[in-house]
């Protein structure tokens, strides 16, 4: 099983007595590194005063740029802008698994969360949710697959993982009924995002499982 123990999130990084603001995370490979900088490149005009770090993943070799903005007025953590390439999935066990489908929409998800799109970011999480909730209940119940489709994410998860709800508690299912502008101006919005987020690393890991067992009963039914 993949080693998935930390979550992506930005960090300080000192390089030249200069403090820059990366991800923990390798963008090609998905690992925690603790990446080299292999030099800075600043880039200048009127508006904008951008550093751009190239970088080295200690783990898969590859580089990358990370761009910050160090404009007077820009407040932490915004200095961070992007990175070349984008951030990725490509070498993560637990998401090659899944779909085209979720990863397509859960990278851009990732990807519009690290651009500070939140409000984008949350609906695509729940999509990406509701697509990995369908793609694992078909695994299970290849007969219902027309039902499954047709389903909304709720019912999807009331009828076919009433058991794996059990863990979340019933925020989730709130989070899930409840419409835009109500939560949209909450100040707990962000935690409804990371409740959404901790659902989907919970049904990738379920998924991981489920592969395994439906491969070990395979192989048992050769054997025999
Ligand atoms: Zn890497």
């Amino acid at each position: 099983m993949q080693k998935n123990e930390s979550k992506l999130k930005k960090i300080e990084y000192e390089y030249d007595s200069q403090e820059y603001i990366i991800l923990n995370k390798c963008p090609h490979c998905n690992l925690d590194i603790y990446p080299a900088v292999d030099k800075v490149e600043p880039l200048e005009n009127k508006n904008f005063k951008i550093k751009v770090l190239s970088l080295t993943c200690p783990s898969c070799k590859k580089d990358y740029f990370i761009f910050n903005d160090f404009k007077e007025d820009i407040p932490y953590p915004e200095k961070y802008l992007f990175t070349i390439p984008k951030y990725g999935f490509t070498e993560n066990l637990l998401v090659r698994n899944t779909t085209k489908k979720f990863q397509n929409l859960y990278t851009q998800s990732v990807n519009s969360e690290l651009l500070g799109y939140n409000d984008i970011a949350f609906f695509g999480y729940i999509k990406s949710l509701e697509i990995l909730v369908k793609d694992i209940a078909i695994l299970e119940h290849p007969r219902a697959e027309d039902d499954i489709l047709f389903s909304n994410l709720i019912a999807c998860l009331e009828h076919f993982h009433s058991t794996n709800m059990h863990l979340f508690s019933k925020k989730l299912l709130e989070v899930l009924k409840n419409d835009y502008l109500h939560y949209q101006k909450s100040a707990e919005f962000y935690s409804y995002i990371s409740l959404v987020k901790d659902c989907i690393d919970y049904f990738l890991l379920y998924m991981e499982l489920l592969l395994k067992t439906f491969s070990l009963n395979d192989k048992r039914r050769q054997d025999a």
